[in-house]
């Protein structure tokens, strides 16, 4: 039983879909088994297109291609994307690379690798095919800004030498890659910078915020706040963001990016705790840990170039998502407590 997908993708056609007005392509999708890449691979095969996956299994999940292995247009490639390779795609989306803090950490200079060896074999794969190429950046690009909210113009303040530097610099040297290569190579680039986004295909221990409290609060165990809890953030869900990395892939070649997607609602940590625990109905508490070092203080997208370039806003409320996330992990946590049960 598909339990864990309930929030997932319906049912997907089989055939050659309603590709819309671009027609069907083939679409290479890096990092496609993690959270967002599993979304964005279901979305493509059911707008009609061909999707190949390359992902190394480093955080992504089997679980995560259910509905999509034995698709007749689905094809999965275990490989490093640090390592070069050759695939025919119209359009490649880079996905590739772990986004929670405990993951990213855990092998920083495998970070770095993935972030910049793998923004360089994109794009000499998009140089010598002419394919697209879109690189998943990240509201990181802005560390712990002092400007607020953060526009796309704003450079960041960033430590280059902290725990989180693997991550952020690694991400900035990709758009810098990326934007070498249009210049001098005339390379097709599209750029987005992801702020938080959660939703349903979470890993469960994936050490996020959202399924870190969602998990705690479903389990009765104590929520961890680190710091006081006072720090921001601006929560996305899942859907409203891949249909923003649609758009953009299929905006004209003028918009090229950064362009920052995210949810502008901005948040506390104790209100996000305070939330979920409310939803959940749980007797969960809430206890105090450490704020891990460089934790940025507050974060919210100005989202206004997403709206004046692609027509995109959000369009899920916090609460409205937190549900349907709750929900799937809810199922997730019966099924594996079931799979335990001898
Ligand atoms: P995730 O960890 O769930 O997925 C990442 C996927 O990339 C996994 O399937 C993993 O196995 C794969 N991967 C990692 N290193 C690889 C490598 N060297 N070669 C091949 N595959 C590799 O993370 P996610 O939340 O789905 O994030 C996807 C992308 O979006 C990442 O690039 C991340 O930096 C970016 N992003 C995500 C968020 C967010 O809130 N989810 C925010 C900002 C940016
Ligand atoms: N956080 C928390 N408890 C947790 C996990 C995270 O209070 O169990 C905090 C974390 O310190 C940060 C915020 O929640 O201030 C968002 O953390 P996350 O790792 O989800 O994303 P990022 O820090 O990369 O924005």
């Amino acid at each position: 039983m598909l339990h864990a997908n309930i929030e997932r993708a319906a049912v997907l056609p089989g055939g050659p879909g309603p590709a819309g007005v671009f027609g069907t392509r083939r679409i290479l999708v890096t990092g496609g088994a993690g959270f967002l890449g599993s979304h964005l691979c279901e979305r493509l095969i059911g707008e009609g297109h061909e999707v190949i996956c390359l992902d190394n299994f480093q955080t992504g999940q089997e679980r995560n291609l259910r509905q999509l292995s034995g698709h007749p247009r689905f094809e999965l490639i275990r490989h490093d994307v640090a390592e070069p390779f050759s695939v025919e795609a119209d359009e490649i989306y880079n996905l590739a690379c772990p986004a929670s803090p405990p993951h990213y950490q855990a092998d920083p200079i495998h970070t770095l690798k993935t972030s910049v060896l793998g923004a360089l074999n994109v794009l000499e794969l998009a140089r010598t095919t002419g394919a697209k190429v879109f690189q998943a950046s990240t509201s990181e690009v802005y560390g712990d800004p002092h400007m607020h909210p953060q526009p796309e113009s704003y450079w960041g303040h960033v430590n280059p030498i902290g725990p989180r530097s693997c991550y952020d610099e690694g991400k900035r040297c990709a758009e810098t890659l990326f934007f070498d290569y249009a210049r001098r190579h005339d390379v097709r680039i599209k750029i987005v910078r992801i702020f938080n986004t959660y939703g349903p295909g979470m890993h469960p221990e994936d050490g996020r915020v959202v399924s870190n409290f969602i998990v705690q609060a479903l389990k009765g165990e104590d929520i961890t706040i680190y710091g006081d809890g006072s720090q921001t953030r601006s929560f996305c869900f899942v859907h409203d963001l891949i249909d923003g990395f649609v758009r953009l892939m299929n905006s004209g070649p003028e918009v090229t990016g950064p362009v920052n997607i995210g949810n502008p609602g901005e948040f506390t940590m104790l209100e996000l705790a305070s939330l979920v625990v409310d939803l959940v109905n749980s007797p969960s508490r809430v206890v105090f840990r450490p704020l891990p070092t460089d934790d940025p203080r507050q974060r919210r997208p100005d989202i206004s170039r997403a709206d004046a370039a692609l027509g995109w806003k959000p369009r899920v409320q916090l609460a409205d998502g937190l549900r349907m996330t709750i929900s799937y992990f809810d199922a997730l946590l019966r099924e594996t407590a079931t799979a335990a049960t001898p």
